[in-house]
C-alpha cells in the first residue's frame, strides 16, 4: 500500500470515529432536550388546567376565569389542545384548537365505560400525547355526605359532581424536528468526511511530492559516471529537506572517495608503467645482438634493480589498499619504545651516511606503546630514508624518543632542503611528490609518507610534520602510552 494511501486511511478512519462519536452525542443530547421540553410544556398546560378546577366536598367547580388560560388559543400545529368534560359526558369547555377526535376521546375517558386510572397518559391516533385527570367532589370519593347530595337542578352552571380534564398535544412537529435532526447528524458528518477525504488526499500527495521527486531522481542516477547529480532538496525546512541534505552529503563523500580511488588507480598504473618500460627497453637493447657475459651480467643487475623497485611499489600499493585505517594490526604487542629504538637503529650501521645519524633517547620511562614492531620499523624506515634522501651528505639526521604527558614521541629531524608550506598539507597523500623533489631527480614513488601515516593512525597515533625551506624538516610520530584511558589516547 502506498504511503499516501496508508496515511489517508489512518487519518480518515480516525476522523470517521471522531465524527460518529460527535454526531451520536450531539443527536442524543438535542433529542433528549427536545423531548423534555415537549413534555414540560404539555405537563405545564395540564397542571394549569387542573388548577382551574376547584374541588370541594359537595361539588367540583370549573373556574377558568380565576386563572388565566390562554392555552390552545392559536392554530399552531404543536399547540396544546384541551377539553373539559362534566357530568354525563357533557362538554364543559374546550380550547379553540380542540379537534372533534380529541372531544370524542375526552368523552370516552369521562364515560363510565372507561376503566383506566383517574390520572393517566395515553397515545391517541399514534401521534397525540394525551394527559387526563378525573376530579370528583370528595363525597363521591368518600361515599358519604352529611346531607343528601345536591340535585342537578340545585347546582350552579359551573359546578359539577365530577370533571375530566383532558390535555393533548400532537407529536408530529416534534417527530419532524427529530427526523431533521437525525438527517443533519448523519448528513453533515458524511459530507465533512468526504470533503476531508478529498482534501486530505490532496494534501498528502502534495506533502509527499518531494519524496516522489527524490525517488525519480535517484532512479535516473544509474550511470556510474553520473557523479555530479544530487537529489532535489525541497525548500520545506522539514524532515524531508533534512533527508535530502543528508543523502546529498553522503553522495558528496562517495564522490570524493570515488575520485580519490580513481586518482589512486591512475597513479598506481603510471608508477608501475615506468619501471616496466625501463625493463622492456633494457631487454630489447640486450637482445639486439649477442653480448659478452659481463654485459649480460650488467644488464641483469639493472633488471634486478628495476624489478626490486617494481616489487616495492606493488607491496606499497597492496599495503595501502589492504590496511584498514583504524584497525590495530593483528601482530600488535606492547613493548618499551626506549628499548626498541636503539635495537631498530642497528640496521642503519651499514648505511654510507651512518656517521650522520644520531640517536637520542630521553630519560627512560616505564610507559610502553602498543604497536606492530614490523610496521613501526617500516614507518621509521620511510622517515629515516627520506631524511637521508632529502638532505646533503654530511648534514645531521637526528632520531629521538621522548615521553610527554601520556604520549610517546618519536622524532626524525634533518637539515635538508625542507618542504614548502603548500606541500606540507599534501605529503601524506599517496603518490604526492613535491615539484622540487621531482625536478631534483630524487627517486621515489610518493608512497612512503602515505604508508607511514597509515601505520601511525592504525596504531592509534598520528604523524606530523614541521618544516622550513632550506633549513630542514622534522617528522614527529605521536603514539599513546599503552594502558592509558581512551580519553587520553584520543588527545594524542
Ligand atoms: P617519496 O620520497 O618516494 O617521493 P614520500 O611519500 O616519502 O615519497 O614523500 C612525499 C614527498 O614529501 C616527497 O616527494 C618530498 O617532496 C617530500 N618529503 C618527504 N620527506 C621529506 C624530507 N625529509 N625533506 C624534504 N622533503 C620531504
Amino acid at each position: 500500500m502506498k504511503l499516501v494511501n496508508r496515511v489517508s486511511v489512518f487519518f480518515l478512519a480516525a476522523l470517521a470515529v471522531v465524527l460518529i462519536a460527535y454526531s451520536g452525542a450531539f443527536y442524543g443530547l438535542v433529542r433528549a432536550r427536545l423531548v423534555r421540553q415537549f413534555d414540560q410544556e404539555l405537563h405545564g398546560a395540564f397542571n394549569s388546567l387542573v388548577a382551574a378546577v376547584e374541588v370541594e366536598a359537595d361539588e367540583v367547580k370549573w373556574q377558568p376565569l380565576e386563572h388565566t388560560i390562554a392555552i390552545g388559543a392559536t392554530d399552531q400545529p404543536d399547540e396544546v389542545s384541551w377539553v373539559v368534560i362534566g357530568d354525563r359526558e357533557q362538554l364543559v369547555e374546550k380550547s379553540r384548537n380542540a379537534t372533534p377526535a380529541l372531544i370524542a376521546q375526552a368523552r370516552a375517558i369521562a364515560s363510565p365505560a372507561f376503566h383506566g386510572p383517574d390520572v393517566g397518559q395515553l397515545v391517541m391516533n399514534g401521534d397525540w400525547q394525551v394527559l387526563h385527570q378525573r376530579l370528583a367532589a370528595s363525597w363521591r370519593e368518600d361515599g358519604e355526605y352529611e346531607h343528601d347530595p345536591p340535585g342537578e337542578d340545585e347546582r350552579d352552571l359551573d359546578s359539577f359532581d365530577e370533571l375530566v380534564v383532558v390535555v393533548a398535544r400532537s407529536t408530529s412537529t416534534l417527530n419532524a424536528n427529530l427526523r431533521l435532526l437525525l438527517l443533519l447528524a448523519c448528513a453533515l458528518p458524511v459530507g465533512a468526511w468526504l470533503a476531508a477525504a478529498v482534501a486530505g488526499r490532496w494534501f498528502c500527495r502534495r506533502a509527499l511530492q518531494p519524496v516522489r521527486d527524490m525517488s525519480a531522481q535517484a532512479r535516473s542516477m544509474t550511470s556510474a559516471n553520473d557523479v555530479d547529480s544530487r537529489l532535489p532538496a525541497p525548500q520545506t525546512n522539514d524532515e524531508l529537506a533534512d533527508l535530502a541534505a543528508a543523502f546529498n552529503t553522503l553522495l558528496d563523500h562517495r564522490h570524493r572517495a570515488f575520485e580519490q580511488q580513481r586518482r589512486f588507480t591512475g597513479n598506481a598504473a603510471h608508477e608501475l608503467r615506468t619501471p616496466l618500460t625501463v625493463l622492456l627497453g633494457q631487454i630489447d637493447v640486450s637482445l639486439r645482438r649477442t653480448r659478452s657475459p659481463e654485459e649480460y651480467a650488467a644488464t641483469l643487475r639493472l633488471l634486478r634493480d628495476q624489478t626490486a623497485q617494481l616489487r616495492t611499489i606493488v607491496e606499497s600499493l597492496l599495503f595501502l589498499a589492504r590496511a584498514e585505517e583504524d584497525a590495530l594490526p593483528p601482530d600488535s604487542e606492547t613493548f618499551s619504545l626506549a628499548a626498541w629504538l636503539p635495537d631498530y637503529m642497528v640496521r642503519w650501521n651499514e648505511h654510507p651516511r651512518r656517521n650522520d645519524i644520531r640517536l637520542e633517547v630521553g630519560p627512560t620511562h616505564d610507559g610502553r606503546v602498543r604497536a606492530s614492531r614490523a610496521l613501526l620499523a617500516r614507518l621509521m624506515d620511510n622517515l629515516v630514508e627520506n631524511a637521508l634522501k632529502y638532505s646533503a651528505p654530511g648534514s645531521r639526521v637526528e632520531v629521538s624518543a621522548a615521553f610527554d604527558d601520556g604520549v610517546a614521541l618519536v622524532r626524525v629531524r634533518d637539515e635538508g632542503r625542507g618542504i614548502a608550506p603548500a606541500d606540507q598539507a599534501e605529503i601524506f597523500n599517496p603518490f604526492f611528490r613535491s615539484r622540487a623533489a621531482r625536478e631534483a631527480g630524487i627517486a621515489g614513488a610518493g608512497l612512503g609518507l602515505a604508508i607511514a601515516s597509515r601505520i601511525a593512525s592504525a596504531s592509534g597515533g598520528r604523524l606530523e610534520c614541521t618544516s622550513e625551506i632550506g633549513r630542514g624538516s622534522r617528522f614527529t610520530l605521536r603514539l599513546p602510552i599503552a594502558g592509558k584511558t581512551a580519553r587520553q589516547g584520543a588527545d594524542v
